[in-house]
């Protein structure tokens, strides 16, 4: 399959009109559009295989409990992880972090400890460590970034002392676009025997990653980012880091046995799969990877970053704008405001245009604090965007920015 605009067909979804104009549709860090083979393979399974996984004796349960299965050995090899148990099915990537901070507090942090994150964090890599740290009298440390958005990996390698437990950092920033050095930053933290977690939210559609080659800890992301539905999502953990981490919630699928003295826990994955999965999610999500497979996955994230060279090219041109987040390694994330005008009535101008964007403050808040800004207008782009969409979208921003003047 090649990338061009036979995806297209792929998202019945892009082909409607709003406010009377093309629905050309710029927001995809948000989420992503589906592809219909993956809105068909959720209601086939409603409609043939529903029934509860695991448990049941019957000829359904059995093939449900093989889809489900089949899905995680499906992320195992996408991602390219060691063994399929340490594919931990969660709502999404804020599930994934908030499971590693509270089990990690509880295990392992203790007063004075010390947690690194960055000042490019979305609220869900910051807020759970702060939880976690509120929890076991631990202190969040944060690494800088310079005026581009590029990390300070001078400032990251100074804040590792000997009470540093745990590095919390994302892939690829979903403000301002910045894709970090990942594998730098992996190998330094383990040079002081630190484990890394890695936010992938952005990352798993926008770069990729291979688990193993980074030798990262933690990998956490959502589906619905990479083209699968909501409500599902991964968390990959090393094994003897997940074997060491005790249960996040109790019941269902998470137990061996269960007595009033004592309960002891199901073995990896399902010591972290507590209640009835979302079976349909899964069995989404394992189409929406085989649809990036099938496409190239590589073929997407070049023809993505086509499309934020064209776009950058296009939008400099616009008097007065202001890029924001202009590192050296970046994803197909445009952050910008015209001139002194707020991102929200940009944003409200070129939606009655046809054009969905993001504006705000995309929960970075301290992000947003340190650029002293209020926020920014957000393009991101997915497979099925165009040039020529690109094109209308500049001439939008044109037409809002003699509107706001
Ligand atoms: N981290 C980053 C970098 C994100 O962009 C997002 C969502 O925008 C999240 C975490 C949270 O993802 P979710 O809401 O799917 O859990």
């Amino acid at each position: 399959m090649n990338v061009d605009e036979k995806i297209r067909q792929f998202f019945p979804i892009l082909s409607q009109q709003v406010h009377g104009k093309p629905l050309i549709y710029l927001d995809n860090a948000a989420t992503t559009q589906k592809p219909i083979t993956v809105t068909d393979a959720v209601s086939d399974y409603y409609e043939t295989i529903n029934s509860n996984v695991h448990r049941g004796a019957h000829y359904l349960s059995t093939l449900a409990t093989e889809a489900y299965e089949k899905a995680r050995i499906q992320v195992q090899k996408f991602i390219n992880a060691k063994y399929s148990h340490e594919i931990i099915f969660t709502r999404g990537t804020t599930e994934g972090i908030n499971l590693v901070a509270a089990t990690f507090a509880q295990k392992m942090l203790k007063a004075d400890d010390e947690v690194i994150v960055s000042r490019m964090e979305h609220h869900s890599n910051i807020v759970p460590w702060q939880l976690a740290c509120e929890k076991s009298g631990a202190v969040l440390k944060v690494v800088g970034i310079d005026q581009n958005g590029d990390l300070l990996l001078d400032d990251y390698q100074q804040l590792f002392t000997k009470k540093t437990k745990i590095v919390a950092i994302t892939h690829t920033s979903n403000s301002l676009g910045t894709i970090n050095p990942i594998k730098q930053i992996v190998d330094i933290a383990h040079q002081h025997q630190v484990p890394v977690l890695l936010d992938g939210a952005q990352g798993i559609k926008s770069c990729g990653i291979d688990v193993q080659a980074v030798d990262c800890d933690f990998y956490c992301f959502s589906g619905h980012k990479i083209y699968a539905p909501m409500g599902i999502g991964v968390l990959y953990g090393k094994e003897h880091w997940l074997e060491q981490l005790p249960p996040y919630q109790g019941g269902g699928e998470m137990i061996k046995h269960v007595s009033f003295e004592k309960t002891t826990f199901n073995d990896l994955p399902f010591k972290f799969e507590a209640g009835t999965p979302n079976v349909a999610g899964a069995i989404g999500l394992q189409h929406a990877l085989q649809f990036v497979e099938e496409v190239g996955h590589q073929q997407m994230i070049d023809y993505e970053k086509e499309l934020l060279r064209y776009a950058v090219e296009q939008m400099k041109e616009i008097e007065n704008i202001r890029l924001i987040g202009t590192a050296k390694e970046k994803s197909a994330i445009i952050s910008f405001l015209l001139g002194n005008h707020h991102p929200a009535d940009t944003g409200t101008l070129i939606d009655f245009m046809g054009i969905a964007v993001r504006t705000g403050h995309h929960c970075t808040q301290p992000l947003m604090d340190y650029l002293n800004i209020p926020g920014t207008v957000r393009a991101s782009f997915a497979v099925y965007n165009t040039k020529k969409e690109i094109d209308v979208f500049v001439k939008a921003l044109c037409s809002a920015q003699n509107m706001l003047d």
